[in-house]
């Protein structure tokens, strides 16, 4: 009797098409309407008809409130954008992405995009919109002869590192293996050998994008290369990008680095000592420096440090860092390249709230030094990190104006980060950092478009991108005239 049902079923629902065909083997009923926010900023509704259309054009999941699944999809790595879509688009390759980007064109919908989740602002997902989520795409290529890698929007950094690494290969990534591939690269993309191979978006030598009316567009230097020059840089604002290819370089898997600890005393002198170290560093020298609380309320400067020389190179270079102060403790050591790319994976935890702001700096400069400290000494709390990134080498000796990636000469970053567990310590800790922010702010000039801010104005957003921005503004406009693609650091269409 229920086999006699089933198939009765079925046969009526393929004659109403392979929308009833696959409601009937799922067991599900037609889609309710959906309220859903607009890029506008004014709600919508979305038919169930149109929704069930959609869902049967994607390979993958299409997901509502209260189905399985997504809960865990809505979810990035800041917590503290608890934001629930309308719909879900968990996409398995190019043709769902077009699909999910024309649906989102045709209804005028909030769109956000999610590559690898680690949006400090929380952008690759939104409230009551449509969240087209890119983490099934995952399949990397690497070709060892040609020292290319060929990757898909949803790889992490660290499954990157280990597939080129697998070769003796890798290209410039983040520091933190959990970050995504995508945002990383069209925003900048540093790392422990961005000073000797440039930043990761001056690796990318094509893409193949969706742009916002939903056609494939090729872009490498001999198709489409003013879009290629845009994507280097200019974050996620002129489509989705489906595939990257990469330039891969030979790197030794045996590297020297791990962390070097200060005691937090005499900071300006240990600081001074180190800013003055770090200014005649060789390419093959990556040293970021931290202010990190500790838990006993007081405070250690952490280095971290990757040398990608020789053994004997890097005891020589390094012998000058060992000197800038009286180490707590010293666990720098040759170590493989991939092991040190996730050592401080633990630090930053997903799923915990961080509020995030950063500039560019001319060097670890006096002013500089003697602003951060003179901040922590007044502040009431110990509070979070102050962490002075390492730029500069082969990033800086590309034209500001040869790829979108505009501020190439800053050697460094200055980045303030606070985080919280408990939303009763959200308003103390975002508190720290804007009026420790206030006081830094002036010592900066432009800022990480991957490090924007919910809260950055568009004048300061406009600013990062230079003398470039009317170029990357004309881009806009040929790609997403509607500025469908606006949750990142914007570039306006107008
Ligand atoms: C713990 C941590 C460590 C970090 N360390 C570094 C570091 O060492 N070096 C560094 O340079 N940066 C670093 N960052 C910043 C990082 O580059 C950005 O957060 C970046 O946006 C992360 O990319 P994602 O794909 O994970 O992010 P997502 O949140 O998925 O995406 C961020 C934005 O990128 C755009 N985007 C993503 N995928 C696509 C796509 N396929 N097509 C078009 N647009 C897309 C969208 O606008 C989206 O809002 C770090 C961030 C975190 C959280």
């Amino acid at each position: 009797m229920k086999r006699r049902t089933f198939c009765t079923a079925a046969v009526s629902s393929l004659a109403l098409g392979s929308v009833s065909l696959r409601r009937a083997f799922a067991g599900t009923d037609s889609s309710p309407d959906l309220p859903a926010m607009g890029y506008s900023g004014k709600q919508t509704i979305l038919k169930g008809s149109d929704i069930d259309a959609l869902r049967a054009s994607l390979r993958g999941q299409l997901l509502s409130a209260g189905q399985d699944g997504y809960e865990a999809a809505r979810k990035v790595w800041n917590g503290a954008f608890d934001r629930k879509p309308a719909l879900i688009a968990r996409c398995v390759g190019a043709a769902d992405v077009t699909q999910a980007v024309r649906f989102a064109s045709a209804h005028q919908l909030l769109v956000a995009v999610r590559g690898g989740g680690h949006s400090l602002s929380g952008q690759s997902v939104c409230e009551g919109g449509l969240m087209i989520d890119l983490a099934p795409m995952k399949s990397i290529r690497v070709d060892p002869l040609a020292r290319t890698a060929r990757l898909e929007p949803g790889v992490l950094l660290g499954q990157f590192d280990r597939e080129a690494q697998a070769f003796g290969l890798a290209t410039t990534a983040g520091t933190v293996s959990h970050t995504g591939a995508a945002g990383l690269t069209l925003g900048g993309g540093f790392g422990r050998i961005g000073r000797r191979f440039g930043l990761a978006c001056d690796n990318l030598t094509a893409a193949d994008l969706v742009s916002a009316d939903g056609r494939f567009v090729r872009a490498s230097a001999t198709d489409n290369a003013e879009l290629l020059w845009g994507l280097r840089g200019g974050g996620g604002n002129f489509g989705i990008v489906t595939s990257f290819e990469y330039r891969l370089h030979q790197v030794t898997p045996q590297m020297y680095g791990g962390s070097l600890v200060f005691p937090y005393v005499e900071p300006r002198a240990l600081l001074g000592s180190f800013g003055q170290f770090i200014a005649g560093a060789s390419d093959q020298l990556y040293t970021d420096c931290a202010i990190v609380p500790t838990p006993d309320g007081k405070r250690v400067v952490v280095l971290d440090v990757c040398h990608s020389g020789t053994q004997p190179e890097a005891e020589k270079e390094l012998a000058g860092l060992r000197k800038i102060g009286k180490p707590l403790i010293d666990a720098l050591r040759p170590i493989n390249y991939v092991d040190l790319q996730c050592a401080g994976d633990a630090n930053y935890p997903q799923g915990r709230s961080y509020y995030i702001k950063s500039g560019f700096v001319s060097g670890i400069t006096p002013a500089i030094v003697d602003t951060v400290t003179g901040y922590l000494e007044g502040a009431a709390l110990p509070g979070g990190i102050i962490l002075f990134s390492h730029q500069g080498g082969a990033i800086s000796r590309v034209q500001p104006d040869a790829t979108a990636f505009f501020h190439r000469a800053a050697p460094h970053s200055v980045m303030m980060v606070a985080w919280w567990d408990d939303a009763q310590d959200a308003e103390r800790s975002s508190q720290w950092i804007r009026s420790g922010w206030q006081t830094i702010e002036p010592h900066t000039d432009g800022f990480y478009v991957n490090e924007v801010s919910a809260d950055d104005s568009e004048r300061r957003i406009r600013g990062t991108y230079g003398t470039n921005y009317p170029r990357l503004a004309a881009l806009k406009r040929h790609y997403d005239p509607e500025n469908l693609f606006r949750m990142n650091a914007n570039i306006k269409p107008g």
